[in-house]
């Protein structure tokens, strides 16, 4: 029943988080969805909590405070930001699944979401078309982490009956939040330099191909996965899901056709090993058979959205700076 409904997101000021609230905020009423994150946000909100994830306790007083239904955990410490700093990448992303899967499992949350990752797969993954079932050989300690959640969700659904659901998502790519630290950061630090008139020096290789997502739909596809009634989710580790698969060379050849002297230059550093480890596309049609996924954006669809509501954001933080 979707008044009974009430909503913590963990990890809300990230890249995902604040556009997954925004949404979720336009779905619910405003005062069913409270955020919450290690650090305060920017703009002052009644309905914020200050939430460091690895603090159970401090977990159970929100949730007997506010009786949540449903918790989205998408607190994490991303791919090349974790390899700086493994010991807190496994404490944040381990410790924080653990305590909100126990709490449910205890009955005082009904629903949980949890993303992982491609970074689940590793070299010896195969590249193209990576299966929902195949090898994960995950080398960073994000992608350890994203796999060990992967199978913690599965046990505390299938043995202990907790409604958990999952995505894989690929590299996610919005206008409305910087990226925290992730390998695919390059494919929205590249629109924001397209349109400052400045060189991007890409931190990939030109040809190396990865998957991508643009936010509405990774948003979508998290809020129906959510939707979706439970004897159609099959996968309760985490669901495949694509968007589109391209190199940082096709996006600087789609914003060139838009901005023609938008200039690129190459200097890959230690997330292309990183990115070399990972899957070149995604088959998702898993999640297509059980709850009907369909993305909705490619390449130049998001190239389009990305560059005019980058532009209307700019004019406007430029208007508000003259007056
Ligand atoms: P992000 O780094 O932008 O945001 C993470 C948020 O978690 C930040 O606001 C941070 O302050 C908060 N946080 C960190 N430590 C915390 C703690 N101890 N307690 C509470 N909050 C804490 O990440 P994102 O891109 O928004 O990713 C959200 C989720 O989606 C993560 O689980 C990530 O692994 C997953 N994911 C993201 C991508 C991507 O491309 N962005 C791809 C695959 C999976």
């Amino acid at each position: 029943m979707i008044e009974q409904t009430k909503i913590l997101i963990i990890g809300a000021n990230g890249q995902l988080g604040t556009e997954l609230t925004t949404a979720l905020q336009d779905k619910y009423r405003y005062k069913q969805v409270i955020t919450s994150d290690i650090h305060s946000p920017k703009k002052q909100d009644a309905l914020f909590e200050t939430l460091d994830i690895r603090d159970k306790g401090r977990l159970e007083e929100l949730i007997e405070k506010y009786k949540f239904t449903d918790v989205y955990l998408l607190a994490a410490i991303l791919s090349a930001k974790g390899e700086q700093n493994p010991m807190l990448t496994w404490q944040v992303n381990m410790d924080g699944l653990m305590n909100v899967l126990e709490l449910a499992r205890d009955g005082k949350i009904s629903k949980v979401f949890w993303p992982s990752s491609i970074a689940v797969f590793g070299e010896t993954t195969p590249k193209q078309q990576t299966p929902q079932e195949t090898i994960t050989s995950p080398t960073t300690m994000y992608g350890i982490s994203k796999l060990a959640g992967e199978r913690l969700c599965a046990y505390y659904a299938n043995k202990l009956g907790v409604d958990v659901r999952s995505l894989r998502y690929p590299g996610l790519i919005g206008y409305k939040a910087l990226p925290g630290g992730g390998t695919t950061d390059f494919a929205v630090e590249i629109y924001h330099k397209a349109l400052e008139s400045s060189i991007y020096h890409c931190f990939l290789r030109k040809d190396s191909i990865l998957p991508l997502m643009y936010m509405p739909d990774a948003v979508r596809a998290t809020i129906e996965l959510m939707e979706a009634d439970a004897e159609k989710i099959s996968v309760r580790s985490s669901y495949n899901l694509a968007g589109f698969s391209c190199s940082p060379a096709d996006i600087a050849e789609v914003i060139q056709q838009r901005i023609p002297d938008f200039k690129i230059d190459y200097q890959p550093d230690f997330r292309q090993k990183i990115a070399d480890s990972w899957p070149n596309s995604i088959d998702d049609s898993q999640a297509k058979e059980d709850w009907g996924w369909k993305p909705q954006y490619d390449l130049q669809a998001m190239s389009d959205d990305m560059l005019s509501n980058l532009k209307r954001l700019k004019e406007k933080e430029t208007a508000i700076n003259l007056s």
